[in-house]
């Protein structure tokens, strides 16, 4: 005989794709506790290094203020990177990644992102 299916737990989203609401609500909630384990843990809240960046990083620290001072760094690094561009003879020209992340115009990165866009539709 075969066992009943469990509805409200993650199993039975993953195993049998079960898509019921009990299961679904299962399922985001163990992506949100995992999302809170990889995003690390809030230390001593009267410590006064937070909000740097070292107690982010080094102290994987995950409160507001540190990830907030985190997310500032990273929109700062990009615009940076916009900034400069890549260099001429940069092996990365011509990609999608140089498009992107680097916010190069020249004409091969625009083809590959044009190119790479139109994979996508
Ligand atoms: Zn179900
Ligand atoms: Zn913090
Ligand atoms: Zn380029």
């Amino acid at each position: 005989m075969t066992k009943p299916i469990r509805h409200g737990i993650r199993y039975t989203y993953t195993r049998y794709g079960c898509r019921c609401e009990p299961c679904v609500a299962a399922n985001a909630q163990y992506q949100r506790d995992s999302d809170n384990r990889r995003g690390g843990e809030v230390k001593d809240p009267d410590d006064v290094r937070h909000g740097t960046i070292n107690f982010y990083t080094n102290f994987k620290c995950r409160c507001d203020k540190c990830r907030a001072t985190h997310k500032a760094k990273m929109k700062r690094e990009r615009i940076e990177r916009h900034k400069q561009g890549l260099a001429a003879g940069d092996s990365r020209h011509g990609t999608y990644n140089g498009y992107t992340s680097w916010g190069c115009r020249c004409d091969p990165c625009k083809a590959a992102s044009a190119e790479y866009r139109k994979t996508r539709t």
